[in-house]
């Protein structure tokens, strides 16, 4: 799964292995909007979703099972499918998780942002 929003700018590399290891366009031929990327949680079906790269340093990685495990717990079923958490607390309380599949945190990995639900304004 991947999303990757476009300037509509054509990328100036040439097809073939440049394009295919181009990191402007990876590989699409049309400039990826790496500040839209960075700058907003792009909506996919109500859920907020970013990539490890734009978050913040706040947030602790948790991928250990001994440490997964009472974060799913507390979630609950929202917390289902993931396999590692970035969280935040304060005085106890998640102020912030978001979930990942997988427990190695790539910078382009997604996540998606399980607390706050609403994005707050
Ligand atoms: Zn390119």
């Amino acid at each position: 799964m991947s999303y990757q929003p476009k300037t509509g700018q054509r990328c100036s590399c040439r097809k073939g292995v440049q394009r295919d290891n181009c990191p402007n366009c990876e590989g699409t031929g049309m400039v990826i909007d790496f500040a839209a990327i960075r700058a907003q949680p792009i909506e996919i079906k109500n859920f907020r979703v970013s990539i490890v790269a734009s978050l913040g340093p706040h947030l602790q990685f948790f991928s250990d099972s001994q440490d997964v495990q009472p974060i799913k717990e507390d979630i609950g079923a929202d917390a289902e499918g993931y396999d590692s958490f970035f969280v935040a607390t304060k005085d106890g309380d998640y102020t912030e998780v978001w979930g990942m599949s997988g427990i190695i945190p790539y910078r382009s990995k997604l996540v998606t942002r399980l607390i706050p639900k609403e994005q707050s304004k």
